[in-house]
């Protein structure tokens, strides 16, 4: 069974920290949000064994996601080139998650529990990406991921409205986004933090939902905000200034995949409003899976790797870093995602179509 919990996303009470990094300001802040935690001094963010746990133990790792943050200093801060979503990929202020979708494809650099680490040193990290935004000068035309400006994505290895309940290290980056006329920052999500509508984004950062049909969701976004409060957020968020697209991903194909998602992209239609409706744009990111991923999986929540691991429409691929990857053959693929869009096309006319894969 996934491990749904009533028990609040994150109530820390381990604070595992580089002395470094609860030296610095961030660091003293975010470990103040917590004063009942125990603070545990680690040399380094990267080695802290007992976090790591036993991957088919998933009530640990669980309680290891909802108890332990860590606190690192980022070494190395470097703005990458994208494409895709986004121009460029921003250096993360945080690693790891909460929330425990079966086919989280983000890093887990902690083990299967993957707490979240975050990085005090804000100051230095928005330096980096400033004079990045500096040097790129305006966009020269536009392309898929924006008309006018370069879109950073500051959430690659991390959920950054979950990221926003430990401190204020994503706020900080929506603020300095505000500043820019000619860049504007994006982050995906699966989890609803109404705290951020109280923050002026002024249109420089772009939230971009992740939404699939509610059924699928329950089965495989463990502890994520359910569908339907995410579709109801999002007139809010319009309203509270944030560009708003949604992320419809991943789509997964099981038997009656088609009718479910026409029954999403209703529901989308009609929970939202005019305003939402347009500035709307999506991206659709067709599931890879992992092999590894999918032997742990099958420990704890087997029904899932039901509608993941399907060899029979799939072929593997070896990674960089050597990890299998399994994606939906190459024409089947293309099959697939071709009726997704005819699909999207006829019922959500209104949403432009930024990228899929
Ligand atoms: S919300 Fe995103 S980062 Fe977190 S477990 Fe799910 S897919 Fe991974």
């Amino acid at each position: 069974m996934p491990a749904t919990t009533a028990a609040p996303l994150i109530d820390i009470t381990r604070i595992y920290a580089e002395p470094a990094a609860l030296d610095l300001p961030r660091g003293r802040e975010m470990a103040a949000r917590w004063p009942a935690a125990e603070i545990v001094p680690v040399e380094s963010h990267w080695r802290i064994p007992e976090v790591h746990g036993d991957e088919a133990n998933v009530r640990r790792w669980v309680r290891i996601k909802r108890e332990a943050l860590v606190l690192g200093v980022k070494k190395s801060i470097t703005v990458r080139p994208n494409g895709r979503s986004a121009d460029f990929i921003a250096p993360s202020t945080a690693n790891g998650c909460a929330m425990a979708c079966a086919y989280c494809y983000v890093p887990r650099r902690k083990g299967y529990s993957n707490p979240i680490t975050a990085f005090t040193n804000i100051e230095q990290i928005m330096g980096g990406v400033a004079r990045h935004v500096q040097r790129q000068g305006v966009k020269p035309a536009p392309n898929q991921c924006d008309a006018h400006d370069w879109v950073y994505d500051v959430g690659e290895n991390s959920d950054c409205s979950a990221d926003a309940l430990l401190g204020d290290n994503v706020r900080d980056l929506v603020e300095l986004f505000t500043r820019f006329s000619t860049a504007k920052a994006s982050f995906a999500t699966k989890y609803v933090n109404r705290d951020l509508l109280q923050w002026d984004p002024q249109r420089r950062t772009r939230v971009r939902f992740s939404l699939m049909p509610t059924e699928m969701a329950r089965l495989t976004d463990i502890r994520t905000t359910p569908v339907p409060q995410r579709i109801a957020a999002i007139d809010d968020f319009v309203e509270a200034g944030y560009e708003v697209h949604v992320n419809f991903s991943p789509v997964i194909v099981a038997p009656g995949w088609l009718e479910e998602w026409r029954g999403l992209f209703r529901q989308l239609a009609a929970g939202i409003g005019p305003a939402a409706k347009a500035q709307m744009a999506c991206e659709v990111i067709m599931l890879t899976h992992n092999a590894a991923l999918h032997e742990v999986n099958l420990g704890w929540h087997p029904k899932a790797e039901e509608v993941l691991w399907r060899p029979e429409v799939q072929e593997t691929k070896r990674s960089e870093n050597g990890a299998i990857n399994v994606r939906y053959r190459a024409g089947t693929k293309r099959g697939y995602l071709d009726r997704f869009l005819a699909l999207l096309a006829e019922e959500l006319p209104w949403c432009r179509v930024r990228y899929a894969f």
